[in-house]
C-alpha cells in the first residue's frame, strides 16, 4: 500500500534547518493496522502526512498506491488523496453549524456524484459507525466521541483503502476513545489500510504493528506484515 525508501524531510535553512525525518525505509501492506508512537517531536506528524500525500519528502521516495508522489503533479495527487485516503484528526475538523449528515457528505464533494447520491452515502456510513440517529445534529449538539466518530465516517465514506488517523483518541475520553478503536478495528477488519498516530501505549501495544519513531529516525518496527495473507498460525 505505501513504500517508503529513504525518506528524509527537513524544514528550514542554514542553521535553523530541522530534520523532521530522516533516512526512513519501511513498507506498509494492504490490510496492516499499524501504530505510529514515539515523543513529541520525533517526526510522527510528518510521516504520516508524507504518507498521506499531503507533503512531498526533501530526499527519498515514497509510493503511495502503486504511485510516486514526488512524479505526480499537484492535480494528479488531490485525486489519489481524494480517491484512495481518509483522514481523522485528533480535533476533529467537523464543519461547525453543518449536520452530521452534511460533514460526512462533504467527503465525497470531488467525486462528481449528485448531492443526493452523496447524502444517501453520508447517511449509509453514519448507520455504519453507530451514528444513523444523529443524522441532524450539529458538531456542538454532538460529545466528542460522537464528533470524531462523524469525523471517521467523513474519512471512510468514499471507502479509501488508506485510513490515516492523528492521534484519533488524544481529545476523548477513555470510554469514548475505547468506541474509537474498536471502529478503527472494524474498518480495519473489512480491508481498510489504517495508520494511527498514538501516545497510548496501551493502544499501540494492542495493534498488530508498531513504528518507533526517535529524533526523526524509525528505530523500531515491530510486526511488520509481508505482503499477502498472514500465515495460519501452527498447530502445535
Ligand atoms: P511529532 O508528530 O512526533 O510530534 P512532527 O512530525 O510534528 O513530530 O515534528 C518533527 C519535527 O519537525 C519537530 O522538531 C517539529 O518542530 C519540526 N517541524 C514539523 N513541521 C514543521 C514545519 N512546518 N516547519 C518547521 N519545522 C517543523
Amino acid at each position: 500500500m505505501v513504500s517508503l525508501t529513504g525518506v528524509g524531510r527537513s524544514y528550514g535553512k542554514g542553521p535553523h534547518r530541522v530534520h523532521a525525518l530522516r533516512e526512513v525505509t519501511t513498507a506498509i501492506a494492504h490490510g496492516e493496522l499499524a501504530a505510529v508512537v514515539g515523543p513529541s517531536g520525533s517526526g510522527k506528524s510528518t510521516l504520516l502526512n508524507l504518507i498521506g500525500t499531503l507533503d512531498r519528502p526533501t530526499t527519498g521516495q515514497v509510493v503511495v498506491d502503486g504511485q510516486r508522489v514526488d512524479r505526480l503533479d499537484d492535480r494528479k495527487l488531490s485525486a489519489l488523496r481524494a480517491h484512495r485516503i481518509g483522514f481523522v484528526f485528533q480535533q476533529f475538523h467537523l464543519s461547525g453549524g453543518t449536520r452530521a449528515v452534511d460533514n460526512v457528505a462533504d467527503g465525497l464533494l470531488y467525486t462528481g456524484m449528485t448531492r443526493r447520491g452523496r447524502r444517501d452515502r453520508a447517511a449509509a456510513a453514519l448507520h455504519r459507525v453507530g451514528l444513523g440517529h444523529r443524522m441532524d445534529h450539529r458538531p456542538h449538539e454532538l460529545s466528542g466521541g460522537e464528533r470524531q466518530r462523524v469525523a471517521i465516517a467523513r474519512a471512510v465514506v468514499g471507502d479509501p483503502a488508506l485510513l490515516l488517523a492523528d492521534e484519533p483518541t488524544g481529545a476523548l475520553d477513555t470510554r469514548s476513545g475505547a468506541l474509537v478503536v474498536e471502529l478503527l478495528r472494524e474498518l480495519n477488519a473489512a480491508g481498510t489500510t489504517v495508520v494511527v498516530i498514538t501516545h497510548d501505549t496501551e493502544l499501540a501495544a494492542s495493534l498488530p504493528r508498531r513504528l518507533v519513531m526517535r529524533d526523526g529516525r524509525l528505530v523500531e518496527d515491530t510486526g511488520a506484515r509481508a505482503n499477502g495473507p498472514r500465515p495460519a498460525p501452527e498447530s502445535e
